[in-house]
């Protein structure tokens, strides 16, 4: 297909301004405004010259099953490994796969290596970003403790000054609970959020699949949904004690995956906490069922593949080996419940990609993570096509949830269809769907279980700050 035939093409190359475009009778989704419908805009320099919103017969035959155009998704959650670890993604392919996902600004964890516990590797990354010419926006977290060992604070000041959003030691919960005392004093003081992956580590050890009947009947080593719950209440226990004396202090729980945290979370919000979480789409639509071999989403599942005959892969895939691990399909109903009710603010990816060497072993023994970035739309518009969640309520959760979460002076614009701003969108079409294969990957991690799928939904066209970030036709 010439770029010419489309009418969703930029006709422009990667990077480079849109000039002039106009898309005509599409789905418009604005979560900021909260108003949905058909209508057309207009970029012209790259900026969002006119949002029109077609009334009566003017929109007939238009709906949100076509053509959508949103605002630019925003990923609190990406590895993309650089420095330390470029045969399994690099700044440059992870933000080519941020935008074929639809994303335009993706948060980075600081566990590289070096780990960002210091500006200079906070420019090295932003060097990487602005050498890939690709104008989605990369943003990083600094981390919590020096060199993520866990036992001194990083100098948090000297990396806000830098201009992390936020403190994680992602990969492992902060490990103590002085420390995280004084990360979140010190960090709200800074206006900046601690991120913490809630893993009580000492009921985790050697664990390789979610504690239940799949890994009995598996033989894997059970990792208990307490190990999460443990974390997640300790988290909010020395929140509560913190904002006390500093008021700005703010926590945010990422990939929460059981029943309990989440209500846990949802108690401490409805209490008036300062704490936010965010959900992964692995942990919304996949169980632990598809360690045995089951394919089918989790609104699908039974708990027993064996007993339905829903076996369809070989079992001990490893590309399914996550932390936190698939969980149930009561927990997968949790996650998708905690969306619907606000009590998780954000679609997050985790996106972790890891290179074959760490992939292609014994189950227990491969790395922990799934290649998302690019399979986050699809998954989430399963879980619409299912009556799960509104179109409206995914699109939030990849947009404006996150800005929230992230506070309007990181991410530097205003999230929504916003005229007169810089064009910031994503347009994919619901009609259409694609296989998801290694080669239609941009992110050197191919470790996806997806792999092999069809997922509905195609991007066609991601503009991030102006400018092109990714174009199918091109
Ligand atoms: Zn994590």
């Amino acid at each position: 297909m010439s770029v010419a035939s489309s009418p969703f093409a930029a006709d422009t190359a990667v990077g480079e301004v849109v000039a002039d475009l106009e898309i005509s009778r599409a789905w418009l989704v604005d979560p900021a405004t909260g108003r949905e419908g058909p209508g057309e805009i207009v970029v012209t320099d790259g900026m969002l010259e006119s949002v029109v919103w077609l009334d009566g017969d003017e929109g007939s035959g238009i709906d949100e099953r076509g053509v959508v155009v949103a605002p630019g998704f925003i990923d609190l959650h990406a590895h993309f490994r650089e420095p330390g670890n470029e045969d399994a993604e690099t700044v440059a392919s992870g933000l080519a796969a941020a935008a074929h996902g639809g994303f335009t600004t993706v948060c980075l964890m600081p566990n590289t290596s070096p780990a960002l516990d210091d500006p200079a590797v906070l420019a090295r990354v932003e060097a990487a970003a602005g050498a890939s010419g690709s104008p989605v926006r990369a943003l990083a977290y600094g981390c919590v403790s020096a060199g993520r060992h866990g036992e001194t604070l990083a100098a948090l000041g000297e990396l806000a000054d830098a201009g992390v959003v936020g403190f994680s030691d992602d990969g492992s919960s902060v490990s103590s609970g002085p420390l995280l005392r004084n990360a979140l004093a010190y960090a709200g003081a800074l206006g900046l959020p601690v991120v913490d992956h809630p893993e009580e580590a000492s009921l985790t050890a050697g664990a390789e699949a979610n504690d239940g009947f799949v890994a009995t009947v598996l033989g894997l080593k059970g990792w208990p949904a307490a190990a999460e719950e443990a974390a997640v209440a300790r988290d909010i226990a020395i929140l509560a004690d913190v904002v006390r004396d500093v008021p700005g202090a703010r926590l945010h729980l990422t990939h929460v995956s059981t029943a309990g945290a989440l209500d846990l979370v949802r108690r401490a919000k409805s209490a008036g906490l300062p704490v936010t979480c965010d959900v992964t789409p692995h942990h919304l639509a996949l169980t632990d069922e598809w360690l045995a071999g089951a394919r089918r989403w989790a609104w699908e599942a039974s708990g027993d593949p064996w007993a339905d005959g829903a076996l369809t892969a070989a079992p001990y895939a490893s590309a399914l080996r996550v932390n936190p691990p698939l969980r149930t399909a009561a927990d997968a109903a949790a996650c998708r419940e905690a969306l619907v009710d606000g009590t998780a603010d954000a679609i997050a990816t985790d996106h972790a990609p890891h290179t074959q060497v760490d992939k292609d072993v014994e189950f227990g023994l491969a790395s922990n993570g799934i290649s998302g970035i690019e399979t986050a739309l699809g998954v989430a518009l399963a879980a619409v096509d299912g009556g799960l969640i509104t179109l409206r309520r995914a699109v939030e959760a990849l947009t404006v949830g996150p800005a929230r979460v992230l506070g309007s002076a990181a991410v530097g614009r205003e999230v929504g269809l916003v005229e007169g701003a810089p064009a910031d969108l994503v347009v994919f079409d619901r009609s259409d769907g694609w296989t998801v294969a290694a080669e239609a990957l941009r992110s050197r991690g191919k470790n996806s279980p997806l792999i092999g799928r069809e997922l509905s939904g195609v991007v066609l066209l991601t503009i991030a700050a102006g400018r092109v970030a990714f174009d199918a036709t091109a």
